[in-house]
């Protein structure tokens, strides 16, 4: 396709921009167009099975490198096999399906301006499409507060077989600095394993150098040895404590925008993949009916999400304002020995009235008084 009126322009062509094209272009031409010639470059994006449903996976799989059948948490008191799925995209897998779509196009430029119909790039270059659709990733706004889930991964080659078969989320028995911190281990093979030093920190500021020693210390105590790293990657995700959905939205021009330039993630794991899927059903099922109608299903879907979300926030509260750095991770602890489908609902934002009461109630982790101010702030956010 060498067109340059597509039926969908995106602006960016991150995950959210490539999970729309991914879901559309069988029956719509899109145009993605982004400023770094390989956005999806040093990303690994990862789903819990229930994020999900059925049709969804199966418009999906194609881009999925990798599935497991459970996953495993550690902590200092208490280890944990779950037996909920784990699935991984990564930068090729999710590349090599959009470069084999003829309907899809890529274009490196920055884009400048955007109306609902088209988007004007930094060059002057005017394009226009049926429908515009800002995917241009998280952009501070004043509506929302959030503090950092941020690490360094590297993807590496070991001597030999590591001996994991599952990925482990947490493995929080290692010294706790800079917050809650914990390493992310996903076996892609029998000897190579993306291990990431990773924190849940009030400052958004990674040492590279501290967690590339960080992660050689780790492997080296496992026993493990390095035959290569591969590759690196390094993520500052958004946590959300406070979220005015409503505010945001009144200030947002009417324009479709998805994935974290429209604050969609889940307040706590920081996951948007779950999101961006959803968003990209719903592109799907409105584009034909133009940028209105699609603009107006996402800022609904958005307002609803947010809505049902107040309860992360809280949790999200309850571990950075009212849980000292070096306590966040008894709450972590305490919260995976729940029962498993609890914790599979809270993953998937999906939890009941009966899950919040039980995440709540118990002996609290964290002073009552500090819990007390939190819960009070969940009273004075305005409902989205
Ligand atoms: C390393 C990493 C790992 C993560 N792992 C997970 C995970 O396991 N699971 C999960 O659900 N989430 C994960 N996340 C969080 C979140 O899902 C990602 O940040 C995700 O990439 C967000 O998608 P997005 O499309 O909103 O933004 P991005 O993927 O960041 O894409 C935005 C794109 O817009 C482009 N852009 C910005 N401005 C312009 C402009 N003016 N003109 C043109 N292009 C522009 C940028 O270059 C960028 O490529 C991870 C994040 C990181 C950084």
């Amino acid at each position: 396709m060498t067109t340059l009126s597509p039926d969908i322009a995106i602006a960016g062509a991150g995950l959210s921009a490539s999970l729309a094209a991914l879901r559309v272009a069988p029956a719509a031409r899109v145009l993605l167009i982004d400023q770094r010639p390989d956005p999806l470059t040093g990303h690994t994006w990862s789903f819990h099975d229930g994020d999900i449903d059925a049709a969804q996976r199966a418009w999906l799989a194609p881009a999925i490198r990798r599935t497991w059948d459970g996953q495993d948490v550690r902590f200092p008191g208490h280890a944990r096999q779950l037996r909920s799925g784990y699935a991984s995209l990564d930068a090729d897998s999710l590349g090599a399906v959009v470069a084999g779509l003829p309907n899809i196009t890529v274009l490196n430029a920055r884009v400048a301006f955007m109306d609902p119909q088209g988007v004007t790039l930094s060059d002057g270059r005017r394009i226009e499409a049926g429908v515009a659709i800002d995917a241009r990733g998280f952009r501070p706004h004043p509506a929302i507060e959030v503090r950092f889930q941020k690490f360094l991964g590297q993807e590496i080659r070991l001597a030999a077989p590591h001996g994991l078969t599952r990925p482990v989320i947490m493995d929080a028995t290692v010294p706790q600095q800079d917050g809650y911190r914990f390493f992310y281990l996903l076996p892609f093979d029998d000897t190579r394993l993306l291990v990431e030093d990773t924190f849940y920190s009030d400052a958004a500021h990674l040492s590279a150098d501290r967690q590339r020693t960080a992660i050689a210390d780790y492997v080296a105590a496992k026993g493990w040895q390095i035959a290569a790293v591969e590759r690196e990657e390094t993520g500052v995700l958004p946590i959300t404590l406070r979220f005015d959905a409503d505010a945001f939205w009144k200030d947002m021009p009417d324009i479709p925008a998805i994935g974290l330039r429209a604050l969609r993630f889940h307040p706590l794991t920081g996951y948007s993949l779950p999101h961006a899927v959803r968003s990209a059903d719903l592109i799907a099922r409105h584009w034909q009916q133009g940028p209105r109608a699609v603009a107006h299903a996402l800022r609904r879907d958005s307002l609803a999400d947010a809505r049902a979300q107040g309860f992360y926030r809280l949790l999200s509260r309850m571990l950075f304002e009212a849980a000292a750095p070096d306590e966040r991770r008894r709450v972590m602890e305490r919260f995976y020995r729940l029962p498993e489908p609890l914790i599979e609902r809270f993953y998937a934002g999906q939890s009941t009235l009966a899950d919040k009461a039980r995440i709540l109630t118990g002996r609290p982790p964290v002073p009552v008084s500090k819990a007390l101010r939190c819960l009070s702030d969940t009273l004075k956010e305005r409902p989205a």
